[in-house]
């Protein structure tokens, strides 16, 4: 029940605020004190209010704090989704009645919406009482709950914020208590973490990346660095991968690790990999062999005109669509599946062909190798990685599985990661048909890597074969 923007009261009356009250009902406006109507509980607004009003006494008193706790249920989705929705609504309130028991009167308990609960806790003495608070929570919650039958142990992740001088309004505690939340559910959830310092600065380096990211998408900072993928039995080069890298000002090139969670959570990467995209098919257009795969993430496939716009960027650039390759995960195939494979046909039709990048990570369900038209399945490098390591007989039999299960729907393979010859070796002896890896070139820029192709390093090919029969680029795309 969100309030109609910028309507927000944020006023108080002194009284109100130093007596820590909520304010008279009959000044307000109708969506701010409506309960929650599930849990009878107040909503955001409300605590809000209350928050504002405790930073406003105790900002002129000494002594006092409190703190704000922010509370997501763990694994929620999944009580929804097996036990179903009515039974997902009676924990919600049964959760707010445990909460509410703990706190018996030292503060406020909201109900945000969906599974997030959070509360303000007036006079607390310091973090270690906020944490023993939060710990009788989890107590609390921790205790069977009889949901629709079953017996369920609940648990969930607290976030909390102190009261700080530096706090001006109760939007930035809750903010803080949230930030400190998801700390909570990274680190194990069914714990509780307290915002610091530390966090802070994460989340102002964060905000500066975000900053920066967008000034890069304005200047088309971003350029592809291209990585070979080799035939294993002769060593030859049928194409590259594309590799996105930012031309950071005072970092250099950066990998995508050190930014795509950023790029992700802002809804940013998109633009990022339209504009990257752009330039590699300008490379393509001037290459005559060889593929070249991008990576394309499973957002993409929520925009229906994707498939139109990859082939009208290849069109303008001079491409071929025959010698581009996406590489897609598992996650695009489960997330909207008519959709997906309705764009991969369409793609198809204009000859560029679908690879399965990963491959073993994900969910590997796999009936969707037959319905989705895959033309071949990337090894997950911590496989290959494996091979020659201490996981060697499970690395070995999963390998195995995977090129079996790839021979009998006639999908390519691609080993990744491939790192010594002795694991190129097992992966081509195995049945595996195709490698990339740091053992064939890494990623290099395109004024590196272009040009005529990249010819495989000497030692690039299996040992059974001399080095004289390792070979540049194919026409041949594999
Ligand atoms: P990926 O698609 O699985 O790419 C392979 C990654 O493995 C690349 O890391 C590559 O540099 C690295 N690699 C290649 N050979 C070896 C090897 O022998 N040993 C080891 N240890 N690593 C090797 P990179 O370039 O840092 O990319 C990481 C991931 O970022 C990619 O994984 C892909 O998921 C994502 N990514 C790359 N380019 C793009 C892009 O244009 N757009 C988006 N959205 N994501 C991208
Ligand atoms: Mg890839
Ligand atoms: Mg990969």
């Amino acid at each position: 029940m969100a309030p109609p923007a910028g309507t927000r009261v944020r006023a108080h009356s002194a009284a109100a605020a130093r007596d820590g009250l909520f304010a008279p009902l009959w000044w307000r406006r109708p969506w701010e004190h409506v309960p929650y109507p599930l849990t009878g509980l107040p909503n955001r607004i409300h605590l809000l209010e209350r928050i504002d009003a405790a930073i406003a006494t105790t900002a002129g008193d000494g002594g006092a704090s409190f703190a704000v706790l922010f509370l997501d249920l763990d694994r929620f989705k999944l009580v929804n989704d097996s036990v179903g929705h009515a039974a997902g609504d009676e924990m919600l309130v049964e959760t707010g009645r445990r909460i509410v028991r703990v706190i018996a009167g030292r503060g406020m308990v909201a109900r945000l919406g969906g599974d997030e609960f959070a509360l303000m806790l007036s006079t607390v003495a310091d973090v270690a009482g906020a944490e023993r608070t939060a710990a009788d929570i989890l107590a609390a919650l921790g205790e069977p709950m009889w949901v629709a039958g079953r017996e369920l142990f609940p648990s969930a992740s607290i976030g909390i914020a102190l009261w700080q001088p530096r706090y001006r309004s109760g939007d930035e505690l809750l903010r803080d208590a949230d930030a400190a939340m998801y700390r909570a559910k990274s680190s194990g959830r069914n714990r509780s973490e307290v915002f610091g310092e530390q966090m802070r600065a994460e989340a102002t380096r964060l905000l500066d990346l975000e900053a920066d990211l967008r000034r890069a998408i304005l200047g088309d900072g971003f350029e592809p660095w291209f990585q070979p993928i080799v035939r294993l039995s002769d060593g030859a080069v049928v194409g590259h991968e594309a590799l996105l890298r930012w031309s950071h000002e005072l970092h250099g090139a950066l990998p995508p690790a050190d930014f795509i969670g950023v790029g992700e959570d802002s809804g940013l990467i998109e633009q990022v990999d339209w504009l990257l995209y752009r330039h590699v098919f300008r490379w393509l257009a001037r290459r005559t062999e060889g593929y070249v795969s991008i990576n394309v993430p499973p957002r993409h496939f929520h925009s229906d005109d994707f498939a139109e716009r990859l082939l009208r960027l290849l069109e303008d650039a001079g491409a071929d669509p025959s010698r581009l390759r996406i590489e897609i995960t598992e996650v695009a195939l489960l997330d909207d599946a008519p959709r997906t494979l309705r764009m991969l046909r369409q793609l198809g039709e204009c000859g560029v062909l679908a690879m399965l990048d990963d491959f073993g990570t994900g969910f590997s369900t796999l009936s969707y190798l037959q319905r989705f038209p895959i033309k071949s399945l990337k090894i997950d490098q911590s496989f290959v990685a494996g091979l020659d390591g201490d996981t060697h007989a499970e690395s070995l039999a999963l390998v195995r599985a995977i090129l079996a299960l790839a021979g009998t729907l006639g999908i390519d393979t691609v080993g990744e990661g491939i790192e010594s010859a002795q694991q190129r070796d097992l992966l081509c002896q195995l049945g595996c048909t195709y490698g990339q890896g740091y053992l064939f070139g890494r990623p290099a820029a395109a004024s590196t890597s272009g040009g005529a192709g990249v010819v495989a390093e000497a030692d690039a090919a299996p040992s059974p074969i001399p080095p004289a029969a390792v070979r540049p680029a194919l026409g041949s795309v594999g």
